[in-house]
């Protein structure tokens, strides 16, 4: 199954299960200035899971466009972009952990036709100082469903990331129970920083095995909360049953929620079997854009393909979303992924305008399921190309600066001038110089620190001056 089809299997099963489709949220919230973007398919939902009343009743559905800024940094890997797709359902005090785990193991067995052998689960620990037990209602239920398939699942007791780095999964395995910092879900994010008042509870998340020969020994063992490769998650339930009281401890609520997100991206990777988000159908020809402009193979340039084809995929959905290239919050996010875009682009030799190349591929991939994208298309390809060759010409600008010095060493003070006076990033500076071929100074970065710091001081200087020098009106 590739993507399109995942999506709408997905929100066709759940329906035959008594949920409706929901519209999706927005990339950017609406009235909630907490956070810049949607990061998740409950983030919206979340008045109705604290108990509010959904117009749509209590089973709801949908395929949530996420953008995570915070994962900027994991761009690159194989199974991390900053936009993605999260297929959710929420039971709103309906079904509980029963019908959850088993019509996600379903969908991912029987609609999917995902391997049910390469399918691997946690589960939360138990707390005894909270007096929260082990959860062990979803560990049986996980238990069941695969005995159903002739799969025998035994139970492994690991406790935190670091325990199962040392210790691996050992044969017959299945299930896994961590502690509150993998396995428990709270607005604060760990059982230990649950905020007072909030519901809460364990959650169950769902692994794809790809087999020991993924797994970067560094890591050291495989197991599922590790990040070496072998596993990836592909989706996580959360049964929120809890509510922590103002002296700290937890009370069973009598209206259980169950949340549940998965990557629709990942999801679609483990059904073409390849453990690379970047080769599934929504990605892929941006992939092959990429490679047919500039003559390079991905093979060759994975990591600066892979974080072009990501930047240039959210900058577009958010340029859907309304949001615009700007000095400040979303818009300087999306600056910066199209500005970082346009620099590695120079590294597969796309010194010149690709935007209107890619960006239309890009556009395609959505406007059959997407409405919004279809209608957009031609203003989004506009404020993209806009920006590019806005930022083309600081880049020009800062080229022929560093051009001068070919022959001599760059500096960190270099760099501080160069990011000054022509708006060029320093990681660009560097890089390019490099590049050209220039020497660039080992300490530079101590020596940008240094030419900034003594700018700021002269700065300071400066209105101090400025206002003793004031005349008395
Ligand atoms: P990971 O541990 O891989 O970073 P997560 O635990 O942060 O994922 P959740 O917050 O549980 O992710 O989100 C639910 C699902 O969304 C995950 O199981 C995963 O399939 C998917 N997902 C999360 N972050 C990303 C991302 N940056 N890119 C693609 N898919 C993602
Ligand atoms: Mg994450
Ligand atoms: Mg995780
Ligand atoms: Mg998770």
């Amino acid at each position: 199954m590739d993507a399109h089809e995942i999506r709408n299997s997905y929100l066709a099963f759940l329906e035959q299960h008594g949920h409706t489709v929901i519209e999706r949220a927005p990339l950017v919230p609406r009235g909630d200035s907490s956070t810049l973007f949607n990061g998740s398919g409950m983030q919206s939902l979340l008045p109705y899971l604290l108990g509010a009343e959904h117009p749509n009743g209590n089973r709801l559905t949908d395929s949530q466009p996420c953008v995570r800024a915070q994962d900027i940094d994991d761009v690159g890997d194989n199974r991390h972009t900053t936009f993605f797709e999260m297929l959710g359902n929420w039971s709103l005090g309906d079904y509980f952990k029963e019908d959850q785990i088993r019509w996600f193991f379903t969908f991912l067995v029987d609609v999917v036709g995902l391997d049910a052998s390469k399918i691997f689960v946690t589960c939360f620990i138990g707390d005894e100082e909270n007096g929260i037990p082990r959860d062990t209602e979803a560990a049986d239920i996980w238990q069941r469903v695969f005995a159903e398939r002739g799969i025998t699942a035994e139970v492994a007791v690991i406790g935190s990331q670091a325990d199962g780095d040392a210790r691996g999964v050992h044969p017959g395995e299945r299930i896994f129970f961590y502690d509150g910092g993998e396995n428990w879900w709270s607005r604060g994010g760990s059982l230990a920083a649950t905020p007072i008042g909030d519901p809460c509870g364990p959650d169950s998340e769902v692994f794809y095995d790809f087999g020991p020969e993924f797994q970067d020994a560094s890591y050291g063992h495989a197991h599922p909360a590790s990040d070496g490769g072998q596993f990836m998650e592909i989706g996580n339930q959360v049964f929120m049953q809890y509510r922590r009281l103002g002296d700290g401890s937890f009370e069973e609520l009598a209206r259980r929620n169950v949340d549940f997100g998965g990557g629709l991206e990942r999801i679609a990777a483990a059904s073409i079997g390849s453990d690379d988000v970047f080769r599934i159908s929504l990605l892929w020809p941006i992939i092959v854009a990429l490679q047919d402009l500039s003559g390079r193979s991905y093979d060759d340039e994975t990591t600066s393909m892979r974080i072009i084809a990501d930047h240039l995929r959210g900058a577009t959905f958010l340029a859907v979303d309304g949001v615009r290239p700007s000095n400040k919050e979303q818009g300087y996010v999306m600056r910066r992924l199209l500005r970082r875009a346009i620099r590695l682009a120079l590294s597969l030799g796309l010194t010149e305008n690709f935007f209107e190349a890619v960006v239309p591929v890009i556009a395609d991939l959505y406007a059959a399921d997407y409405p919004e994208v279809a209608a957009s298309r031609d203003e989004v390809i506009a404020v993209l190309v806009k920006e590019e060759n806005a930022f083309r010409r600081t880049l020009e600008g800062g080229l022929h600066a560093l051009a001068e010095y070919s022959g001599s060493t760059l500096t960190g003070a270099d760099v501080f001038r160069l990011s000054d006076t022509h708006g060029f990033p320093k990681e660009l500076s560097v890089e390019e110089a490099r590049r050209l071929g220039i020497d660039v100074d080992d300490a530079w970065e101590v020596g940008f620190a240094e030419a900034l710091e003594e700018q700021r001081a002269r700065s300071r200087g400066a209105t101090r001056l400025g206002a003793a020098g004031l005349p008395h009106a």
